[in-house]
């Protein structure tokens, strides 16, 4: 088991909205030691939200005005977490990526880093431009499916984000490193494996249910999450990864709280007592639901260990 030492500012979390600014202050409070980033898109209309839903929320002033309330707690000094705003959908126009900056600057706002699409290229480049001390992100919505393809991103990044069906590909997390870059490894999927970044979920569904032709309901979570016990017992060849991102933007107070929980004191035969709903902790896909009560964790576990992949070197096992 990793001591707590091991977690120190390891993790990047989605702002929730769907939490009051007591709970999120009380959230950072008991966590802050082990969150490095809070990520967030700006509110400033649909084109800027990936997730149908949190353009939803953000129509609503209360909700905007929670979200500034919110950023204010993230940057209180004592908490020391850096805040990072996602620019990862592809229907952003020139100009928006400077109206962030000022929007945030308007409310006195330091963002720390940028996440962006290396497929859409003035991204980058504008946020060079308007965010110079930020540190840039390549966003998961545009990542490469293939080790071979992150060589091809036109931009240096200061971080890469692995998800989906890299997150058990070490030498996808090799590469990472090889091209200088800080690896972040996303543990709780909430795409299908082949989907390839969740766009339409319609087609996300289409996706698992070609995959279930093959596979079984328990391989396929076995496959897609990433479970506490994979990270504390070495399943996973931790040295490469720098940072862990969380998928909680649609999550409430308790989400979040029971997440960071349960992988930093390896939790999960404690979560799983409580109830089969715990699953969604560590695989936030909603194909995988109906299944949740057929599952059994000594068999998930069992799948686990067969496709872990370390490329067959044990020296590897940190
Ligand atoms: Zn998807």
């Amino acid at each position: 088991m990793k001591n707590k030492d091991f977690w120190h500012k390891r993790f990047s979390v989605g702002l929730p909205l769907m939490i009051t600014a007591d709970e999120f202050r009380s959230c950072l409070e008991t966590h802050h030691d082990y969150i490095d980033t809070v990520y967030l898109s700006s509110p400033m209309g649909d084109r800027f939200h990936a997730r149908e839903q949190i353009a939803e929320q953000l129509k609503n002033r209360e909700k905007v005005e929670l979200f500034w309330k919110l950023v204010e707690i993230i940057k209180d000094k004592k908490y020391d977490i850096n805040l990072e705003i996602v620019f990862n959908t592809p229907k952003l126009i020139p100009g928006d990526i400077k109206e962030s900056r000022e929007l945030f600057d308007q409310h006195d706002i330091k963002v720390d880093k940028v996440a962006v699409l290396d497929s859409i290229d003035w991204y980058y480049d504008s946020a060079k431009e308007y965010f110079p001390e930020a540190k840039i992100v390549q966003s998961v919505n545009n990542m490469k499916n293939t080790p071979e393809g992150l060589k091809t991103y036109k931009h240096k990044y200061d971080e890469i984000i692995l998800g989906r069906q890299l997150i058990r590909n070490t030498e996808a997390a090799r590469t990472v490193k090889k091209l200088g870059s800080k690896c972040v490894l996303l543990l709780n999927n909430g795409c299908s494996f082949i989907c390839g970044g969740c766009r339409e979920k319609a087609y996300c569904k289409r996706m698992y249910d070609k995959a279930r032709e093959i596979h079984s309901a328990e391989y396929l979570y076995a496959q897609q999450s990433i479970m506490p016990f994979e990270l504390h017992d070495d399943y996973f060849p931790l040295q490469y990864y720098d940072y862990f991102k969380l998928a909680t933007r649609n999550g409430d107070a308790d989400y979040i709280n029971k997440t960071l929980d349960s992988y930093v004191n390896n939790k999960t035969e404690e979560y799983l007592a409580q109830g089969t709903k715990y699953y969604h902790l560590w695989g936030k896909l909603a194909w995988h639901i109906p299944y949740y009560d057929e599952f059994n964790l000594d068999r998930i576990r069992e799948i686990k260990k067969q496709i872990c992949d370390f490329s067959g070197s044990e020296s590897e096992r940190v």
